[in-house]
């Protein structure tokens, strides 16, 4: 049985007296939720404050990025041990930061290897573009990032992963993938893949959650499906009366 999982982006987001609002806001209703792993991943400046408001409660706290090397001149980065000194978990590989910040592959996997050298667990996004699953490639497009993001990470890391799927197009769109494709993709593309890479005992722990236009009306669908493990929230989890319902459902 994998325990349900639960994460908020709050993207570019939120000033420190915001956040600071948000996480009393949505306090009272996440702390009486038992049964799933809840994390928020604010921007960096709110990483420090909303850990502290955290502390004392099962919320994880993530980050949205981070760069690979343990420290050096890379202005305007920021190292794995910064972040582990706050945060447990780290979003690597979003499409946000493929489409507009040049994220490949290859650096995706660097980054995830560093999140595991640093005690950090990564929530590795992949996902195909509108242009990719209009053309008939979302297995191609989905099974290279899986392949090429994870290439050298080894099996004793694995279990410990999340994976979030995510199709570009229902990102923000207000347009979610259907509950039934987002669970084929997971189940029969990216859980494939990992009992291709690392055998079938290790690819049943690992979380896979769907992200997307995730809403409090439509989260409860998607936790219906057996390979869908819980969700990677946007622009739904800015907001106590959206994210909260969210989470409830991931348990019930
Ligand atoms: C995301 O940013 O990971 C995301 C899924 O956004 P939204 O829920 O707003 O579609």
């Amino acid at each position: 049985m994998r325990r349900p999982f639960v994460a908020g982006n709050w993207k570019m987001f939120k000033t420190v007296a915001e956040a600071r609002l948000l996480i009393t806001e949505l306090l009272p209703g996440l702390t009486t939720i038992h049964g799933v792993d809840i994390v928020l991943c604010p921007p960096f400046t709110s990483i420090l404050p909303v850990a502290a408001l955290l502390e004392g409660t099962t919320i994880g706290v993530g980050a949205q990025n981070m760069h690979w090397e343990t420290s050096g001149a890379y202005t305007g980065e920021i190292a794995p041990p910064m972040l582990a000194e706050f945060c447990k978990y780290v979003i690597l590989g979003h499409s946000e930061r493929r489409a507009y910040f040049g994220e490949t592959d290859a650096s995706v996997n660097r980054k995830i290897q560093a999140a595991f050298d640093h005690g950090l667990v990564p929530i590795m996004c992949v996902g195909e573009t509108l242009a990719e699953n209009e053309a008939g490639i979302t297995r191609e497009v989905v099974t290279r990032q899986m392949r090429e993001g994870l290439d050298g990470i080894e099996p004793h890391s694995i279990g410990s992963l999340v994976i979030a799927y995510e199709p570009v197009w229902a990102i923000g769109t207000g347009r979610a993938a259907t509950a039934d494709g987002a669970n084929t993709v997971i189940a029969d593309i990216i859980r494939a893949v990992l009992a291709q890479m690392y055998g079938d005992e290790l690819a049943e722990m690992v979380r896979i959650l769907y992200g997307g236009s995730v809403k409090a009306n439509n989260a409860g669908e998607f936790f219906r499906y057996a390979d869908i493990d819980g969700a990677l929230v946007g622009g739904a989890s800015l907001k106590a009366s959206e994210f909260i319902p969210i989470v409830k459902a991931a348990v019930s």
